[in-house]
């Protein structure tokens, strides 16, 4: 592996994976295959907290079918599963738990913030709430809305996909040691830019 040793950090390609391999023809190309499979496969944890999860099952269901953008199922093991949609306000008691939820995760994972409560406690300004689920895990994409419809969380969904495949939200994470934290509009009710309730 010497060929790919990093003269100044001294690191190599086992230390940085594909971010390690100097980019020509061929590596260049092999990344943007690893970037475009990971966008097409992304695997959401079985993980709802309150009344977004409703939404959340609204977008798995027949008519907006997320099974369609290679999200075929809710994995019920974490270690399954490399997307968490928060999805609902995070009571302090239940932070750890997504927490370890979101450790126990495949790496490369990412996070959607559903709703106003999760991503900022929302109408729940009190002590019982976390006042942002970015306190507890890396956030990549916000969805506003109390609740985000369908429509919306898709939005976030194509955002995230489009990101993890161009590598940007990597590059944020590098750079900030934090989530990417992407905001979107909310789009619930507008026309989609793809055909919903067909296939
Ligand atoms: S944002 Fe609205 S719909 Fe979502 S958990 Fe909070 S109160 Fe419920």
């Amino acid at each position: 592996m010497g060929l790919f040793k990093d003269e100044v950090t001294g690191r190599t390609v086992l230390d940085d994976g594909m971010a390690g391999l100097e980019h020509n023809v061929l590596t260049g190309a092999v990344e943007d295959l690893v970037n475009w499979s990971r966008a097409r496969s992304t695997w959401p944890a079985t993980f709802g907290l309150a009344c977004c999860a409703i939404e959340m099952m609204a977008t798995g269901a027949a008519h907006y079918d997320m099974a369609r953008y290679g999200m075929e199922v809710f994995r019920a093991s974490p270690r399954q599963a490399d997307l968490m949609i928060v999805a609902g306000r995070v009571s302090q008691k239940m932070a750890p738990v997504l927490r370890t939820i979101y450790d126990q995760m495949a790496e490369p994972k990412w996070v959607i913030s559903m709703g106003v409560c999760a991503s900022s406690g929302g109408m729940f300004n009190n002590y019982a709430l976390v006042q942002g689920v970015d306190q507890v895990v890396p956030v990549d994409v916000y969805a506003p809305g109390c609740p985000p419809g369908p429509e919306t969380l898709l939005h976030a969904i194509f955002t995230l996909h489009e990101n993890i495949q161009n590598g940007e939200i990597l590059r944020r994470r590098d750079q900030t040691g934090r989530g990417a934290a992407i905001e979107v509009a909310q789009r619930d009710g507008q026309p989609t830019p793809v055909s919903i309730g067909r296939s």
